[in-house]
């Protein structure tokens, strides 16, 4: 099927079809993994990607493998970007874009809270090299506007943010950052492509982490950049192929495999969050649960405006630190692992006094309030996975017992 065939069918036959076709010499169904890193080449061929163009016959794995290609074609139609860049992990492509934009002098705008990697880049390494950074609280378009200035390159931010859930509204943000010329780029990593196109509502740049939904079963580690090739053909030669972040052609197969069934996990996904949340919500033992689907997260209306699925991760407060023991130690179906966006359902617990001290480092009096309306003390993430749910209930309800 061509590409402009593909891009006129359903999420779910795209998710199967896409960036796949039958072998022109086997005529295998399934794709292949080519785990070449080097190909046999004509005597004319350069010896730097200065040249390169995106059409060229395969070089050396580095530069593009014939699997990665594959899956960077199925991610570009599920996201529906114009073209996309693999690579070894979600923090790869954070990093490559990071360099890609700011240069020395520049000034770029921080969700305050994010993934934890990016974060502390963002606290040392990037203001080291002369690069300005101001963390904001993302969802509070007023301090995004109040902190622009007029050498602003880019305004990056995610959601729901890992791990506290909070969501920004990327239509609002995508207007500021037209405004000032800004990119605008969103780690769509917990919303995945079936709930949010962030490209659609005004964002230059989607990340995923292919580690979670979109590989999907825990055993791959794999990230994505996607948007425009006006920025993604000159990011491809300057900081993925020479900086060398190269997904492992076996990994790309093995997520080109969860990718065909990501519109159909993710209905699973939410519904059994969305049914552990309101268990864990009528809980004695349960403070507080935050669930983009529930009336009660503080931004449920922007959810269901933003959000065509809630996807399958949710916190909880516990009332007392004796329940924080049983849960790390009594649950039998439910991994006590760091990680989401599994078949398998994973927990893991997040005290507030350590990653503020580790990762968010606030200076604001109103950043401190934010965090305290989401995760109080401390929470538990919980990633819903694919089992049964009335399984998973009765984990955590035996966990909890006296
Ligand atoms: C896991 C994660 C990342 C980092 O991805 P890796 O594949 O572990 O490098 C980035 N952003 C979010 C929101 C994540 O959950």
């Amino acid at each position: 099927m061509t590409r402009e065939n593909i891009l006129r069918t359903g999420e779910q036959t795209k998710a199967v079809h896409a960036g796949e076709f039958p072998d022109p010499v086997t005529g295998a169904s399934a794709p292949n993994i080519v785990m070449s890193t080097t190909f046999v080449v004509d005597a004319d061929t350069g010896f730097s990607v200065e040249g390169m163009d995106e059409n060229d016959a395969w070089v050396y794995t580095r530069w593009g493998n014939p699997t990665i290609r594959q899956l960077e074609d199925k991610l570009s139609v599920i996201e529906g970007a114009e073209t996309a860049i693999a690579f070894a992990s979600g923090m790869g492509a954070i990093v490559a874009l990071l360099f890609h934009l700011l240069k020395s002098g520049d000034h770029a705008i921080v969700s305050d809270v994010a993934y934890a990697a990016l974060s502390e880049i963002a606290n040392e390494l990037i203001p080291e090299l002369g690069i300005e950074i101001t963390k904001v609280n993302t969802s509070d378009i007023d301090a995004i506007s109040a902190a622009v200035k007029s050498n602003t390159k880019l305004i990056y931010t995610e959601t729901p943010c890992n791990p506290i859930l909070r969501l920004t509204d990327i239509a609002a943000v995508a207007a500021i950052a037209r405004d000032v010329g800004a990119k605008l780029a969103v780690d769509s990593t917990f919303a995945t492509p079936v709930a949010t196109k962030p490209l659609q509502l005004g964002a230059d740049f989607v990340i995923h982490s292919l580690t979670k939904y979109l590989g999907g079963h825990g055993d791959a580690l794999g990230g994505v950049l996607l948007g425009s090739k006006r920025e993604l053909v000159p990011l491809r030669r300057k900081t993925s192929i020479r900086f060398g972040g190269t997904i492992s052609p076996f990994n790309a197969w093995l997520i080109i495999r969860g990718l065909a069934t990501l519109p159909i996990r993710m209905r699973i996904h939410q519904e059994n969050a969305m049914k552990i949340a309101s268990y864990l919500e009528q809980n004695h033992r349960i403070k507080r649960v935050i669930y983009p689907g529930l009336e009660s997260h503080p931004q449920h209306e922007l959810a269901k405006q933003q959000m065509k699925n809630f996807s399958g991760i949710l916190t909880f407060q516990v009332n007392d630190s004796e329940s924080i023991r049983k849960i790390t130690e009594k649950l039998q179906i439910i991994h006590y692992a760091v990680s989401l966006g599994h078949h398998r359902s994973l927990i893991f617990y997040l005290s507030s006094k350590d990653l503020l001290q580790t990762s968010f480092k606030f200076v604001t009096p109103g950043q401190y309030d934010s965090w305290n309306t989401f995760a109080g003390e401390g929470i538990f993430r919980l990633s819903a996975g694919l089992e049964n749910v009335e399984d998973l209930i009765a984990d955590l309800e035996q966990a909890l017992r006296e």
